[in-house]
């Protein structure tokens, strides 16, 4: 029986995972569940999976949660706030924990659990693209696993062999990580000075929370998930390529030195890479539809847009920078998805941001967690100050 902690059991990764664990009652038990202030969605999550141990990060939200499961006799401990959140990834009740909280909110919680040796699903990219280095020395002191839910990761995962090889001694060329392209595929950048966040966030072929959903949008999602491969594979950045692939169905592919390309493909839902992480080596069912071929028809692949999606080279820039370059990348598109979120920055605005920010704020190797955070502080202000010069009047009174 494996006991899974559920960090952003509210989100849409945390539904897909508990849809998982549902199924398969006598592998999986969902033992802490927690979320970041909606105590309605947690009480009914709390209801439906009887956790031990419920955690609402924001504590002003914690008396409503309280009050709730009371009502509804649910016995069930409820904790509050930031320590609370690695209480849930380290406890005794847990030996998995699904990362799924959105952003940089994340990375205390998924460092604690990889320093605490639990098996380590990891779909919040953030953490690992602020802290790679410190990340992958917490798995290694801890003596854990880490296994990819990114589908992309989660992909080059199942199409290499096993363990964390040498890439190199494994025969890998290259590491083709897929990218839908997301809603504005096509279009270019005089089509995109007025794209409203309803159409940002309309993905054609994945359902997702809102940030991940802009960063697909700007092309930062795939940004953040080739520093994400480079870290969790040991691939040079010259390595990892993106290739626009409109279907969703190839996930991505590896490439190995004697013209072998071995891909792993699959309808466009997260059920099956969280399914394959949570049972692995094992293979359970996901309740995913089965892949119709012939119905599907045609995959297509091209070659991605970075002179109109801008985010997607800087994200490479960051990488081949190093250190902290990556920590600032990813505060200031934080910052900058959030104050398009509010209609606060034009679409257009999201890569200005980040790429000012790149270019005024001073990188460092990645120290420890403090250093790290401070980093984050100073790329956020700066993102900020750049933001206010960048808000139009005609977004920030509509
Ligand atoms: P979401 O917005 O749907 O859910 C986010 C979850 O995080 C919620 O449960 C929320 O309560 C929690 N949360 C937010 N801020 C918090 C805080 N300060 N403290 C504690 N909890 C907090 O997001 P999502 O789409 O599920 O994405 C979650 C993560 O998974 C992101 O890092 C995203 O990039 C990654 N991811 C998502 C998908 C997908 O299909 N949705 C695919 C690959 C990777
Ligand atoms: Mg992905």
């Amino acid at each position: 029986m494996k006991r899974i902690t559920i960090l952003g059991a509210t989100g849409s990764i945390g539904a897909s995972a508990l849809d998982v664990v549902q199924r398969h009652p006598e592998r999986f038990r969902a033992t802490a569940l927690a979320a970041h202030r909606n105590a309605a969605a947690l009480a009914d999550l709390c209801a439906r999976f009887r956790p031990q141990l419920a955690v609402i990060a924001d504590p002003a939200h914690a008396p409503e949660l309280r009050e709730r499961l009371a009502a509804a006799r649910i016995q069930c401990r409820v904790e509050a706030g930031a320590d609370a959140l690695i209480q849930a990834a380290t406890g005794a009740h847990c030996d998995t924990v699904v990362a799924a909280i959105v952003g940089a909110a994340g990375l205390p919680s998924t460092l604690a659990a990889a320093r605490a040796g639990k098996r380590l699903l990891l779909a919040n990219k953030e953490a690992i693209v602020m802290a790679g280095p410190l990340l992958l020395a917490a798995l290694a002191d801890g003596g854990g696993e880490l296994l990819p839910l990114d589908s992309e990761h989660n992909a080059v995962f199942q199409c290499l062999p096993g363990g964390r090889p040498d890439l190199a001694a494994a025969g890998v060329r290259r590491i083709l990580l897929t990218a839908s392209g997301g809603p504005f595929r096509g279009l270019k950048t005089a089509d995109l000075t007025q794209v409203t966040p309803e159409r940002a966030c309309a993905h054609p072929n994945w359902r997702m929370g809102r940030k991940i959903s802009v960063d697909s949008a700007t092309l930062m999602n795939k940004g953040l998930e080739v520093i994400e491969a480079h870290y969790l594979f040991g691939a040079p950045a010259q390595c990892i390529e993106v290739v626009v692939h409109p279907q969703s169905i190839v996930h991505s592919l590896v490439e190995y030195v004697d013209g072998s390309v071995l891909a792993q493909l699959g309808n466009p839902d997260m059920r099956t890479a969280i399914a394959c992480a949570l049972a692995w080596p094992q293979r359970v069912a996901a309740g995913v539809a089965p892949l119709d071929l012939l119905r599907i028809a045609r995959l297509d692949f091209q070659e991605p847009d970075i002179d109109t999606f801008g985010c997607l080279r800087l994200a490479y820039q960051a990488l081949a920078a190093g250190g902290t370059a990556t920590t600032v990348l990813n505060a200031a598109n934080e910052e900058a998805v959030a104050a398009f979120l509010d209609g606060r920055l034009p679409f257009l605005g999201i890569a200005a941001t980040i790429e000012r920010c790149l270019e005024a704020v001073q990188t460092a190797p990645v120290g420890d967690l403090a250093a790290l955070l401070d980093t984050d502080l100073t790329a956020r202000r700066h993102a900020q100050r750049i933001i206010s010069t960048l808000s139009t009047p005609t977004l920030s009174n509509s």
